[in-house]
């Protein structure tokens, strides 16, 4: 079954060449693409990676941004420079930067603020570690994410990574999926866009889009895989 139209996001971590990069847009932006791309670069890659979009289903994202609007913070960026870039769309609170760089809910709520001012959609990273998941208190962690997390405009997408899916391999059952996305809906309310993230495959990521609630997916490793990742774009 073809799934309506969805957000697929790929973040690229730290990896990627120029060269890569071009190639995966030409490739991706010459099929017939049936979702939205929103494409995660490094913040080195972005500037290149925006004079290589020509498409409206195709938009840029960074994979964070500083809270502060500019200063002295050597070897950061602010949310002014990132959407200097082209981008329109940056990942906040991602599990990486909250276990290496001990982002806590505080922070990711002001780096959305701060994201949103400079007019950046944030997507918003929550989920709960393999301990709380296996203490049965993954929908608590969940709740208290959202509500230290939330910026108050609602210019916002949320991406529900389950920490023990993200580049293990081992995806969120759909079922988990489903109780989680129903959850957050709860919470949030029927309009901002719900991403589920955690190890979506060409194998599995047609029945994740197909789920409840469901607006789309952030795919770390596969987005890698031009051919595989252009699949997903187009749906088959
Ligand atoms: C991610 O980096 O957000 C992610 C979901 O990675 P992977 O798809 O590799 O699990």
């Amino acid at each position: 079954m073809m799934t309506s139209p969805k957000i697929i996001a790929g973040n690229w971590k730290m990896n990627g060449t120029a060269a890569f990069l071009k190639e995966c847009l030409s490739y991706w932006q010459g099929l017939d693409l049936i979702h939205d791309l929103v494409i995660c670069p490094p913040f080195t890659l972005l500037t290149e990676a925006n004079k290589n979009i020509h498409l409206s289903k195709v938009s840029l994202g960074a994979q964070d941004c500083h809270q502060k609007p500019l200063g002295a913070f050597t070897g950061n960026i602010s949310a002014d420079q990132v959407k200097e870039t082209g981008c329109s769309h940056v990942i906040i609170g991602h599990s990486e930067r909250r276990q290496y760089h001990g982002e806590n809910n505080d922070l990711v709520k002001v780096k959305a603020e701060t994201a949103i001012l400079s007019g950046l959609k944030p997507i918003i990273c929550v989920g709960e570690n393999l301990a709380e998941r296996e203490q049965g208190s993954a929908l608590e962690v969940l709740k208290n994410q959202i509500e230290e997390c939330l910026p108050k405009s609602p210019e916002f997408l949320i991406a529900y990574e389950p920490v023990w899916a993200i580049g293990t391999g081992k995806a969120a059952s759909l079922k988990d999926i489903e109780e989680v996305h129903s959850f957050l809906r709860r919470l949030i309310g029927p309009y901002i866009p719900l991403l589920y993230g955690g190890s979506v495959t060409l194998e599995n990521y047609k029945e994740i889009l197909l789920t409840n609630n469901v607006d789309g997916v952030l795919v770390g490793g596969a987005s890698l895989k031009k051919e595989d990742f252009g699949r997903m774009l187009c749906d088959q």
